[in-house]
């Protein structure tokens, strides 16, 4: 699949649910309102449309969510997708909140599941509280434990929130360092409404590596997940530190992803609101892999060049309306 500023398309990203167990702040309204259980895809249809994606080209798939692992067998999509690792697919991957980890860490890793990324914004249980509004994280610390125990490679990942977890990241990255385990910071991006202003969060991360800087030895690294984190090796702790900054820098020129909702919708950037129904012709008996794949091809040649994140300060309006928990984070 390439794309008509000339990009392949190898990375699909997937959102099993739109549910989820926790509430961060910056992600979510505390009473959200979920899909109708009838719009959402069969654990079997997704399986379907991923394997036609990875017939298509698609080399490493992440599963998201909302939370992954709150989806009722979410096991059984995991294993067929792991059986196509050597046959199409080279890389399965989940971003989780690390709350059912110690339940699924073992399953995961004999699945084919390799690596992971956790969410944890900070090390402060209270903080963390805060921050997730429902979240214990002893439980969340247990399950990242579960899951190295398991021999699955860990990414914390962390958004940087001002006023919140701004003076940890030392800690974060020492702690990192001794467990084994990669960092990666994210500024928050203006998606969903939350009933807080994001641009009271807001922290660039420019300012935070300049801080880091001071403490740490970060040598740049060629190192590269196939995501638009830049990378830096940490001289001290062996381990990596990467940085996501959607709002400061423009990550767009490489992208090499597409992300699907759980209702089957084909998002072909995070940032603009244009979008394709696989639903219909996944569901249409008389379109067949023909007709889906029709379908995809249409939506890849509509991917746009980029997205236009601006914070404005004026306005507390999110720059896209969906939430990163429909989308697939
Ligand atoms: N529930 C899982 C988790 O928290 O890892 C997977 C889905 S979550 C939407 C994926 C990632 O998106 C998390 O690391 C979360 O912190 C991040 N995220 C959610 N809303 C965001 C926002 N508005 N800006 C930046 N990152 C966001
Ligand atoms: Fe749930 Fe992940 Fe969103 Fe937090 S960031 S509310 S864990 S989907």
């Amino acid at each position: 699949m390439i794309d008509p500023f000339g990009r392949h398309i190898s990375y699909l990203r997937v959102s099993v649910t739109d549910r989820c167990d926790l509430r961060c702040v910056y992600c979510m309204a505390e009473d959200m309102t979920f899909l109708p259980k009838s719009e959402v895809l069969t654990l079997e249809e997704l399986e379907r449309l991923c394997g036609t994606f990875i017939d298509l080209g698609v080399r490493k798939l992440r599963l998201t969510g909302g939370e992954p692992l709150v989806r009722k067998n979410v096991m059984s999509l995991v294993r067929g997708l792991g059986a196509r690792i050597g046959s199409g697919l080279e890389e399965l991957t989940l971003t989780t909140n690390g709350t059912q980890l110690t339940k699924y860490a073992d399953d995961l890793a004999a699945a084919g599941v390799r690596r992971i990324n956790v969410s944890i914004d900070t090390l402060d249980a209270a903080a963390f509280k805060a921050a997730t509004r429902w979240g214990e994280l002893d439980k969340v610390l247990d399950g990242v434990f579960a899951a190295k125990a398991a021999g699955l490679h860990v990414k914390i990942n962390a958004v940087a929130l001002k006023g919140v977890n701004e003076h940890e990241f030392d800690r974060m990255l020492a702690w990192c360092g001794e467990h084994g385990f990669d960092l990666c910071l994210i500024e928050t991006m203006p998606l969903g409404e939350i009933s807080e202003d994001r641009t009271d969060q807001f922290l660039p991360l420019s300012l935070v590596r300049a801080r880091l800087k001071q403490n740490w030895t970060l040598n740049e690294s060629s190192h590269t997940t196939g995501g638009p984190a830049r990378y830096y090796d940490v001289a001290e702790t062996g381990t990596r530190l990467g940085f996501i900054t959607p709002m400061t820098h423009n990550f767009c020129e490489s992208c090499n992803r597409v992300r699907l909702t759980c209702t089957g919708t084909l998002y072909m950037c995070l940032g603009q609101e244009d979008a394709a129904d696989l639903r219909a012709p996944l569901r249409d008996p008389a379109l067949g892999e023909e007709g889906l794949r029709a379908a995809i091809a249409d939506a890849i040649a509509r991917k746009p060049k980029g997205h236009d994140f601006v914070i404005d300060r004026r306005r507390s309006a999110p720059a896209v309306a969906r939430h990163m928990s429909v989308t697939g984070g």
